[in-house]
């Protein structure tokens, strides 16, 4: 039925924002980095929170901020900022930031932001992941290696599954680390 759809679209779209904010800042993630419990935060917000805590001369790592476990340092002369630097950038996150914008149409064509141009992304190819204008879904389709694959318009993603997709897949990686 019709009614029992929109239930479950919109608790997830809740679930999908809280998501993408970082808790130490309760703003959308800017370069988001990952502990190795999967805990993610901005670079600039974990670089912070280290120095706000590391009162060690010789610190041998830092408590995540949010489960308390110890993240290890691997050159302890390096400064905090070059820890939250080296930490892995979460890229599923990423991903969902982006479709978020889509969903706002706040999406630029990734193509020619490469290029320094502000262009508003109408298509998405699902298999690049990557957003691109007018003009350059048209490339897109003229090129041999690009010619067959999937674009869909920006409007149509938050509609299909791909959100679903991707949330299910970070709640099977939480699982999975779990010990
Ligand atoms: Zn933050
Ligand atoms: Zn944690
Ligand atoms: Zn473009
Ligand atoms: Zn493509």
């Amino acid at each position: 039925m019709a009614t029992s759809t929109v239930v479950k679209v919109e608790s997830l779209k809740d679930n999908f924002d809280d998501l993408l904010t970082c808790t130490i800042c309760l703003e959308t993630f800017k370069e988001p980095k990952y502990l190795p419990c999967l805990h993610t935060f901005c670079e600039a917000c974990i670089h912070t929170y280290i120095n706000s805590t590391n009162k060690e001369e010789k610190p041998i790592g830092f408590k995540c901020p949010v489960c308390r476990r110890l993240v290890s340092i691997v050159d302890n002369k390096e400064n905090s900022e070059t820890w939250a630097k080296q930490l892995p950038l979460n890229h599923l996150i990423m991903s969902m930031i982006d479709r978020k914008a889509m969903k706002t149409s706040e999406k630029l064509c990734d193509a020619c932001s490469f290029r320094n141009l502000s262009q508003n992304a109408m298509s998405f190819c699902t298999v690049c992941e990557e957003a691109y204008c007018e003009n350059c879904e048209v490339h897109h389709k003229t090129y041999k290696i690009t010619r067959n694959h999937k674009i869909v318009p920006i409007k149509d993603i938050n509609t299909d599954n791909n959100a679903l997709n991707f949330l299910e897949l970070s709640h099977v990686t939480n699982i999975k680390t779990r010990e």
